[in-house]
């Protein structure tokens, strides 16, 4: 009957909803970091806590269960789930990457994977023929995310998971913006989905955290061993902040997407506002596929002013949003990519990929939209003051 309920109630109702010894309604923390060893015959479930901790596995077991997947792996951090997944290749394989990446996950690509020997092309994912014309006998992994990062470019999930199979490579998904709430990749054929759940999965600013999952079972075992290897786990007390802030995913993103839709369209109607990126509006170009693959637009968009002086001035004059880099917040969090999550771009290759010095992304939080409206409304009235006189 369990397998039933919506997303909404699994959040609360799962295997993990009571501890099995106190019936507490809570997941224990365990911060032991070994585990006596009673039978001298039968090794224990955990023996030391890198390769396994009770806590650990109840979240791993609940983001296993809500992406639809079989298993699924927490790490210290976005990166470090991310950088644990690339270690599946070995040297003289060949990497296909969305070209707007998360900045660390670039950085990863393209600093540490070449020194092993791991080649990359980074690829504009939004069209697959292109994608299908970089694709090398070495190709194992096409690693995408949708929608992008900070101009919101939506990628065929489904369309990049069939071309990868008839090639033999893998796909991963970095799901972040998403979450499972709105997006469950495995479900549209992706091997690997992968959260920074630092972002929205915890969603209060107040923990680092990575996630992986996966369906098949091999692939799992794999990762499995890769995490114990690697070595980079989740401990306790933040597994649980993540728990804790799962329960309510559904409802926060779901009026966080509600009010940056409404931020959005008011925001495109503001005369100092010169185009906003928000993959909900009918116009975008990846509206179809969006509406296909997920169920919802999600919370973030971004939108350019017309110089980076409207910037400051936008900036300096608003009062809800922290001006902060992350995302999937509680707060609103308003960042600039070009000093932020894109400073390390050459300037000519940031601007060819949209990425103007009049840029803002906005994740939304739980605000009152008639708050933020105002707040934006008084903001870009200084702008207009400020450029135009
Ligand atoms: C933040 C982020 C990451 C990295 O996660 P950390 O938890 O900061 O290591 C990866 N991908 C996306 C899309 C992100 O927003």
């Amino acid at each position: 009957m369990a397998g039933n309920w919506s997303f909404q109630t699994k959040l609360l109702h799962n295997k993990h909803k009571f501890d099995p010894f106190t019936k507490g309604v809570s997941v224990p923390i365990q911060h032991a970091s070994t585990f006596h060893q009673e039978d001298y015959d039968h090794p224990p479930t955990f023996d030391y806590a890198r390769s396994g901790n009770p806590t650990r596995e109840a979240l791993e077991e609940a983001i296993a269960d809500l992406e639809g997947g079989t298993r699924g792996f927490a790490f210290s951090s976005g990166m470090a789930a991310i950088s644990t997944a690339f270690l599946l290749l070995s040297k003289g394989d060949h990497v296909l990457v969305s070209e707007d990446v998360y900045g660390g996950t670039y950085r990863m690509v393209a600093d540490v994977l070449t020194r092993f020997g791991i080649e990359h092309t980074f690829v504009n994912m939004t069209n697959l023929h292109e994608v299908a014309t970089c694709i090398r006998p070495n190709t194992k992994v096409i690693y995408i995310e949708t929608p992008s990062n900070p101009l919101l470019k939506v990628t065929d999930i489904q369309g990049i998971t069939k071309l990868a199979k008839a090639n033999g490579c893998l796909t991963f998904v970095d799901n972040t913006f998403m979450t499972p709430a709105i997006q469950r990749p495995l479900e549209l054929g992706a091997d690997i989905v992968l959260h920074s759940a630092t972002k929205f999965l915890a969603g209060h600013s107040d923990v680092v955290a990575g996630l992986a999952v996966v369906k098949d079972e091999e692939l799992g075992n794999k990762l499995y061993q890769l995490q114990n290897a690697f070595g980079a786990i989740l401990g306790p007390q933040d597994c649980w902040l993540v728990l804790r802030g799962l329960k309510t995913l559904h409802v926060r993103l779901e009026q966080s997407s509600r009010t940056a839709f409404q931020l959005a369209s008011f925001l495109r109607k503001h005369p100092a506002v010169r185009t906003v990126y928000y993959p909900g509006f009918h116009d975008h170009p990846g509206a179809t596929i969006q509406r296909y693959q997920a169920d919802g637009a999600g919370a973030v968009l971004s939108f350019e002013l017309e110089s980076e002086e409207a910037v400051k001035a936008l900036v300096s004059n608003v009062h809800i949003p922290v001006f902060a880099v992350s995302l999937g917040a509680v707060e609103s969090i308003l960042s600039y990519p070009a000093k932020m999550s894109h400073a390390a771009m050459p300037k000519d290759e940031r601007i060819k990929r949209g990425i103007t010095d009049g840029l803002l992304r906005l994740s939304v939080g739980l605000e009152n939209i008639d708050d933020l409206k105002a707040d934006f409304q008084y903001a870009l009235s200084r702008i207009s003051e400020r450029v135009h006189r």
